[in-house]
Formats: structure tokens, C-alpha cells, sequence
């Protein structure tokens, strides 16, 4: 059951994802929680957070999880700690390379 808009914690969600077959994705939408985003302790020193925000979405649409190594240190726009740190606002070396080894 979808959690009703105004309850969310998270800076968005990526909805009605379709794919064909394997790596063919046909439709998506990302709709971002202005309201948790305006709240973030980070948009006062990072206010590129929304961009930062719809990329890291768009990592997870092409099939990228968040904090890849699980060490939390790796430079990647799907690494929270990482984004917010260094205001990564797109994808960096090691989101190219996952993105790759997904697609060839
Ligand atoms: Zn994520």
C-alpha cells in the first residue's frame, strides 16, 4: 500500500516503473518531497540538493543501489553521505562504470 504523500520522509520516489524484458525501460516517473527537501539539514550550504535529489533517482532507475560498496565512503552520486558531502550533483567515475557493467 502506497504511503500517502504528505507522510513521506524520504526526498522522492520513483513510481509507476515499467520495463521490457531486461534492460529495456519503457516508462517512470520521479516525484521529489519538496516539503522533506526544504527541511533537509543540508539545502542551507547545498542548495543543488533537489538536482542532487533527481540524479540519484535517475541512478536508481538505470538500475544503481544506494551506498554500492555498503562502506559508505565511496565517491558516488548514490552514496547519501558522499552527496551531500562533496555536492555531488551528477553522476561521478564509479556511477559510470556501475552503469556500464549493467548496460555494456
Ligand atoms: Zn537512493
Amino acid at each position: 500500500m502506497a504511503v500517502p504523500i504528505e507522510d513521506w520522509s524520504n526526498y522522492a520516489e520513483i513510481t509507476d516503473y515499467r520495463i521490457l524484458g531486461t534492460n529495456e525501460i519503457l516508462s517512470f516517473d520521479i516525484v521529489l518531497n519538496t516539503r522533506a527537501i526544504d527541511a533537509s539539514p543540508h539545502i542551507e550550504n547545498f542548495p543543488e540538493l533537489p538536482v542532487a535529489v533527481m540524479a540519484h533517482e535517475l541512478g536508481h532507475v538505470l538500475g544503481l543501489r544506494d551506498d554500492p560498496t555498503g562502506t559508505g565512503s565511496v565517491n558516488s552520486l548514490m552514496n547519501a553521505h558522499s552527496v551531500t558531502e562533496n555536492k555531488i550533483t551528477g553522476p561521478r567515475a564509479f556511477d559510470i562504470t556501475s552503469v556500464s557493467m549493467i548496460y555494456g
